[in-house]
């Protein structure tokens, strides 16, 4: 018989950053019940998934118990929405509970969000509706399963109280793992504060949890910035690569972690353009499908005013060593996003003028992104991607071009090609009609759709309905947070 508790947390940020929480305990749910359970990921976490299942485990998942030693906290931060700077952000509805060491002794947050209000609620109620929880649940598995640093859910419990939105919802927490939940808006929050120590503090924990390497720089603050400057370069340009809109980059929802964080109004672009935008309160397209790298470096430019009086004691020379860091971003995005490309064309060497014609042709003849890019290698089997486009002359000619390039092993490029371009990614109307079916009580079709979306580079028997386009009529899909 163990004697072990079940879940292990450590709370390093709670104890080194004091004045970036506030202790708090989750608000308590009438009715837990376990609406999905993450298997695998309390398997990584080495965390007993059946006792998870049994009353006390559900209870830990919605806070209705505290974990045996921990001392939960909401986390302080402010940040940019929209533009616009918000002195004081942070946990509204939500709470770390501690640190776990995950199987590979790597230490992550466990969150739960929907928890209650706490002090930096504002005028919000703490809560969460089952719908975006869940929908928190099956973009991060699949992103997950793509390959591309996320945050990741352990649970969603549904607590048995209702939510009034729109309309009335049943409620729900989300526990969630993620390798911090240090943002570019928790520099921001100790910087506003004045005290140069704090933010210090900031830096030094978050060297020691994500880039202990830089501690040995010459200039380890600096170096400690490039290092989130290539993160984030390299995290978005797999978003852009698989087609992914997070739609609310917001500077408290870009971590220094280098992971995608805060799934809210996100989706996966269908036929491809740049403007794509899914959020309901998106009107000016800040967070557009296209503007999201540029983005990225606006929020990393945020974080470098935070840190230029750590980085050099004259202020002429740090604003310019960080301006040069920032500056970086762009050649590393572009890196990142030709290698990501040559890999989804099958090439050898970066062709990023291929590639850009490509999108071109995709956006001008208004071709599904992810069909495409996955029909693609059947053009090397005798395929006819061609089909795809209205006007087929225009893709012949770019053929003709990426063929020239192609290495001559063709039936080793397209199982190369098929390992990166995906069939199964969760599709706007498939999210939708799993989050309707699981708010009216009927898991089922959310059950598979994240069996398929996780095993997302197998074409399987079956799945047809999964992998197509959404049927016509269905309109252009608007995501409410
Ligand atoms: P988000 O855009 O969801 O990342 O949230 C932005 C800010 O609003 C964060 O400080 C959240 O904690 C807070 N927030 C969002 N929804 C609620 C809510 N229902 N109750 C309290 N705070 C909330
Ligand atoms: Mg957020
Ligand atoms: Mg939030």
């Amino acid at each position: 018989v163990s004697t072990r508790p079940l879940l292990e947390l450590g709370d390093a940020y709670a104890t080194e950053l004091p004045r970036l929480s506030v202790p708090w305990t989750a608000a308590p749910a009438p009715a837990p019940t376990l609406l999905a359970l993450n298997e695998e990921l309390a398997g990584e976490l080495g965390v007993d998934a059946a006792a998870l299942r049994e009353p006390a485990g559900v209870a830990l998942l919605v806070g209705n118990e505290v974990p045996e030693g921990a001392h939960p906290v909401a986390q302080a931060y402010a940040g940019h929405q929209f533009g616009g700077y918000v002195p004081r952000l942070g946990d509204g509805r939500a709470l770390l509970l501690g640190e776990l060491v995950d199987g590979r002794g790597r230490r992550r947050d466990l969150h739960l969000k929907g928890s209650g209000r706490t002090p930096f609620a504002r005028g919000g109620d703490g809560k969460a509706a089952v719908g975006p929880m869940l929908r928190e649940y099956v973009m991060g598995e699949a992103m997950h399963a793509l390959g591309i640093p996320t945050s990741r859910a352990l649970a969603v419990v549904a607590t048995g109280d209702r939510v009034v939105r729109e309309t009335v919802l049943p409620g729900a927490v989300l526990a969630r793992v993620a390798a911090s939940h240090l943002r570019v808006g928790t520099f921001q929050y100790a910087a506003a504060s004045g005290d140069a120590a704090l933010v210090r503090a900031l830096t030094d924990h978050a060297i020691a949890r994500h880039h202990p390497e830089a501690a040995e720089a010459q200039n380890p603050v600096l170096e400690f910035y490039r290092l989130v400057v290539d993160a984030q370069a390299s995290l978005v340009a797999r978003w852009m690569l698989v087609g992914f809109v997070h739609g609310v980059m917001n500077t408290d929802n870009t971590t220094i972690s280098g992971e995608t964080i805060d799934y809210g109004p996100c989706a996966f672009m269908d036929t491809f353009d740049p403007a794509t935008v899914f959020s309901s309160i998106d009107h000016a397209g800040r967070y557009a499908y296209g503007n999201q790298p540029g983005i990225a470096q606006w929020n990393l430019a945020r974080l470098g005013e935070t840190l230029v009086p750590l980085i050099d004691p004259d202020p002429d020379a740090a604003v310019a060593a960080a301006t040069e860091v920032v500056t970086s971003f762009v050649p590393r995005y572009e890196g990142y996003w030709a290698d990501g490309m040559a890999a989804k064309l099958g090439l050898d060497a970066p062709a990023p003028e291929l590639a850009r014609d490509l999108l071109a042709l995709l956006h001008a003849q208004r071709v599904d992104h992810t069909t495409f890019f996955r029909a693609l290698s059947s053009h090397l089997r005798g395929g006819q991607p061609r089909s795809l486009f209205p006007e087929p002359e225009a893709f012949d000619a770019w053929t003709a071009r990426w063929e020239a390039l192609l290495p001559r092993d063709r039936d080793a490029v397209a199982v190369a090609m098929d390992r990166v371009n995906p069939v199964h990614i969760p599709r706007n109307h498939l999210v939708e009609e799993a989050l309707t079916a699981a708010t009216a009580g009927d898991m089922g079709p959310f059950q598979r759709l994240v069996e398929v979306v996780t095993d997302p580079f197998t074409e399987r028997p079956g799945l047809e309905r999964y992998a197509e386009p959404a049927p016509a009529g269905c309109g252009p899909h608007v995501t409410y947070c």
